[in-house]
């Protein structure tokens, strides 16, 4: 997957220095570049675009606007589209794949009835969309193990906000599910912190991706401040740390979060995968070491290494 997928809309114009191509619908979960070596995907790569080329020369000179001829380039191109490399249609890899895991969910048919009925998650997750990054993927939760949202640079925005697809999930998963723990998970590479980090101090957000993750300026203004010597990519690998921080304080302005988290009812947890080096930092916001009013600056505890 080195290449960029065959219908890469851009948005803008916004690039980074340091990028090789500008920013793009694409581009925005990170470089392609090292896909190769850290792909967690099964699906195997879409073919690009083919036009028979004979086909379209003899359509062009035939019948210019010939409605059926349109239908028939258009039916051509939408079938290309559901095609893996080898020509197979990349639904029959994910039948196959459905039928497999079937298999063996229902293998265990207690736990199989037990969540047709009813969830009780332990875990309320947040992580970016990123397609390299899935926390059942990479941290193996099963079936029933995780309240789950993904969005753009795994950010929590704040209470005063509003609502968002992110805090209606939170209120679920916190005041229905009552889940115990809270896990933002952020990782290396992520193209959401990218397009947040090339924003400048003034500008008007003018896309929806700029929209969101100005959720997280906190986050790139810190970025700036401590690590104003580095490169822009050792820039934003702080902002992606940093907005972590950033959410998890966020939490705490939700009423509902932060009087389960003071009545230790409720963990929130930090994570950091790094899929450069394929490992994972976790640590844990430490409330009562934390002033509120402070915002934006947390103290933690028990952080963790796994490499
Ligand atoms: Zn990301």
């Amino acid at each position: 997957m080195a290449s960029p997928p065959p219908f890469s809309v851009s948005t803008d114009s916004f690039a980074s220095t340091h990028c090789i191509v500008p920013l793009t619908i694409s581009k925005i979960f990170g470089p392609s570049v090292k896909l190769g070596k850290i792909e967690h995907t099964h699906l195997r790569k879409l073919t690009p675009l083919r036009r028979d080329q004979g086909f379209a020369l003899k359509a062009s000179k035939r019948s210019m606007g010939s409605p059926e001829l349109t239908q028939q380039l258009n039916n051509n191109k939408l079938e290309t589209l559901s095609r893996t490399e080898d020509g197979q249609d990349i639904f029959n890899d994910l039948k196959d794949r459905f039928l497999s895991f079937k298999n063996k969910y229902t293998e265990n048919n207690d736990q199989f009835e037990k969540l047709a009925k009813a969830q009780a998650p332990k875990f309320m997750v947040i992580a970016c969309g990123d397609s390299r990054v899935c926390p059942s993927t990479i941290l193996g939760f099963q079936p029933g193990e995780a309240f789950m949202i993904r969005n753009v640079a795994n950010l929590v925005p704040p209470f005063e906000n509003g609502p968002t697809e992110t805090n209606a999930a939170l209120e679920f998963a916190v005041n229905t599910l009552l889940v115990e723990n809270i896990l933002v998970i952020g990782h290396s590479c992520c193209g959401g912190i990218r397009a947040l980090m090339s924003m400048k101090d003034d500008e008007n957000a003018s896309s929806f991706i700029k929209s969101w993750v100005v959720v997280g300026k906190n986050a790139r203004i810190k970025a700036e401040a401590t690590a104003s010597n580095l490169s822009f990519d050792e820039k934003c690998t702080h902002c992606e740390k940093e907005s972590i921080n950033i959410s998890l304080s966020n939490l705490l302005t939700y009423p509902w979060i932060e009087e389960k988290v003071a009545k230790e009812k409720l963990s929130v947890h930090g994570g950091y995968y790094n899929f450069i080096d394929c490992s994972f930092e976790k640590w844990t916001l430490d409330y009562r070491g934390t002033k509120v009013e402070e915002r934006g600056i947390i103290a933690t505890k028990n952080k963790v290494f796994w490499s």
